[in-house]
């Protein structure tokens, strides 16, 4: 049993931005490797407190947290992971968290326990639009990227601040003695190594532009606003680093009948009086093309059938919702003389007469039915 995000940086349900920051602040001081040297419950505990804060303090992470527990992390959906983050991931959001306390620019963090760690190349963002079709049934895309790799024939020699280390120890005195600090080289930005010769089309990182093309798996059932990421096809990092990941933020296409909510999708579905009396049959859109329903004889407008499993598939891999379809009778605005007399024959006539039954629930009842 996982632990819950919550108590693991010991704050509320209801703990804001601020407080969830802070807490984290304060476990990833009191964790941290180079605090802790060879302890590894203290870098168990430094991981799991990263853990919690890389999904308390993104909205949609943390929305579906509290809806789901950590079974909304689970299942395969590539990119959505709460779990698994590794030291260069827990390093790099340390420039976001401590700003500019640690040092090292762009290239934020520490050295995990002394060793040199790898420098992680920036971070690339797009936004992908889909339509529902799309995102029903989960996707792959291929964009187009404009990302820095290492230009060709880039060289490059050892730190001679560092000596290749990619850090410089600092002693300081403080009020409470004489502390050694381990800081980023600011020489090679902590990689170890500096340009020694590169080719004119490259920056003065060895770096040189291209474009790309990455293929995306978007899961089904994403929405509006959440983010993926493609690990390493952002910026190559100089050197010896490692590249930095492709963020892909999620944009929805309105569809131009249905309409989504969560997993189930809504369509309003219009028929005539005559249609209604009699009985039809109708092609309605879903998400895998046209489908024909039938409506009995007296169908009553407000009447919703529900056509299981034809709605979006669940990002949680648990089925799909279905496709709730609106039966409203049109009724006519103008008649014609031969019309209107039918009509007028009809006041009063028996079968005309309302006779709601039990079963014809209010409108009322019908919504509260579908969100219980
Ligand atoms: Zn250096």
């Amino acid at each position: 049993m996982k632990e819950d995000y919550y108590e693991v940086l010991g704050i509320s349900k209801s703990a804001s931005a601020a407080e969830i920051k802070k807490a984290y602040r304060k476990k990833a001081l009191k964790y941290h490797p180079d605090k802790n040297p060879g302890d590894s419950s203290a870098e168990e505990l430094f991981k799991k407190s990263a853990e919690a804060y890389e999904v308390l303090s993104d909205a949609d992470k943390k929305a579906r947290y509290d809806q789901f527990g950590h079974a909304a992390f689970e299942g395969g959906s590539g990119g959505f992971g709460g779990g698994g983050m590794n030291m260069d991931d827990i390093f790099s959001q340390f420039g976001d968290i401590f700003g500019g306390a640690f040092g090292g620019g762009g290239f934020g963090g520490f050295g995990g326990g002394g060793g040199q760690r790898r420098v992680k190349g920036s971070n690339l963002r797009i936004r992908v639009t889909l339509t529902l079709e799309e995102i029903a049934n989960g996707v792959e895309k291929k964009v187009k990227v404009r990302r820095k790799v290492q230009a060709e024939g880039v060289t490059y020699k050892t730190c001679s601040t560092c000596g290749g280390r990619g850090q410089v120890t600092k002693i300081q005195n403080t009020i409470l003695g004489r502390m050694q600090t381990a800081a980023v080289c600011t020489s090679c930005g902590g990689s170890g190594q500096i340009l020694d010769g590169k080719p004119g089309d490259a920056d003065a990182q060895g770096l040189k532009v291209v474009e790309e093309t990455v293929s995306i798996n978007i899961p089904a059932g994403v929405e509006e606003g959440m983010q993926l990421k493609v690990p390493n096809k952002g910026n190559d990092a100089p050197g010896n680093g490692i590249p930095g990941d492709l963020l892909v933020a999620i944009e929805t296409q309105e569809h131009s009948t249905l309409k989504r909510e969560g997993d189930n999708l809504h369509y309003d579905l219009y028929v005539s009086i005559s249609e209604a009396v009699l009985g039809t049959s109708k092609e309605i859109d879903s998400v895998g093309g046209k489908v024909r329903i039938k409506l009995e004889p007296g169908i009553q407008s407000g009447k919703i059938l529900r056509l299981r499993g034809k709605g979006i598939t669940s990002l949680n891999g648990y089925g799909a919702g279905d496709i709730l379809v609106h039966v409203n009778v049109w009724t006519p605005k103008e008649l014609n003389k031969e019309q209107r007399e039918f009509f007028e024959k009809m006041q009063g006539n028996d079968n005309f007469e309302p006779k709601p039954e039990k079963s014809d629930k209010s409108f009322f009842e019908k919504v509260k039915d579908m969100f219980s």
